[in-house]
């Protein structure tokens, strides 16, 4: 595949996706460009400073119960939790406890927490972390699942979106899609690439691709 380019975070440019051209397709999206975020995820120094971009929205102003990450974004979770409850003026969640929870995938598609984690969920207020929102359906049952257990989302944040604005509201995102030159992407059984008659580079998931 070519080479990569990086985009960078205006705020903080050590924070930046590595994009690469091709096809690629995840469980029901099919993709041009293939938006590497591991550094960011799995980076500890790099996961920190995004945890302190993603904050910014709620430090001041919002209450947090428990963060629910997706996408392998319990490193980024951890010191998110810890920005929101660190001391400071007007830091809401100062001296607070916040969870960090990650639902489980059913063997049918579904998503559920365990039993008895459910008082941690229950009327709690909830922040949703994603890594990236391409699939409006994927977070939909995602919101559908936490408002299930009982809990209210107070926000949703990731590092990208192509979402304009989920079915809970809008998500607070560091990247969107018009920051990604060229950017496309299709429900798998309508792709334009598909339909050209190009072949799939490889699989995308949490943890990066695979190529087919
Ligand atoms: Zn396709």
């Amino acid at each position: 595949m070519p080479n990569k380019t990086f985009v960078a975070l205006d705020k903080n440019p050590r924070i930046r996706i590595a994009v690469t051209k091709g096809h690629f397709t995840s469980k029901r999206i099919h993709f041009n460009r293939y938006l590497d975020i591991g550094e960011l995820k799995f980076n500890s120094r790099i996961a920190f400073d995004v945890a302190r971009e993603i904050a910014v929205p709620y430090i001041n102003t919002t209450y947090v119960d428990a963060i629910v990450c997706m996408d392998r974004m319990e490193i980024v979770g951890a010191f998110l939790a810890q920005e929101l409850t660190g001391t400071g003026m007007n830091v809401m969640n100062s001296e607070r406890e916040i969870q960090i929870l990650t639902p489980i995938m059913t063997t049918d598609n579904k998503w559920i927490f365990p039993d008895n984690r459910r008082d941690l969920i229950s009327n709690k207020k909830i922040l949703i972390l994603l890594g990236s929102a391409t699939d409006v359906r994927a977070l939909a049952a995602l919101c559908e699942c936490v408002k299930y257990y009982g809990g209210l989302i107070i926000g949703i944040s990731s590092i990208f979106s192509s979402l304009p604005c989920g079915k809970c509201g809008g998500i607070n995102s560091l990247f969107t899609a018009d920051d990604i030159e060229g950017f496309v992407s299709y429900n798998a059984d309508q792709c334009a690439i598909c339909k050209e008659g190009v072949p799939l580079d490889a699989f995308i998931y949490s943890e990066g691709y695979t190529l087919l």
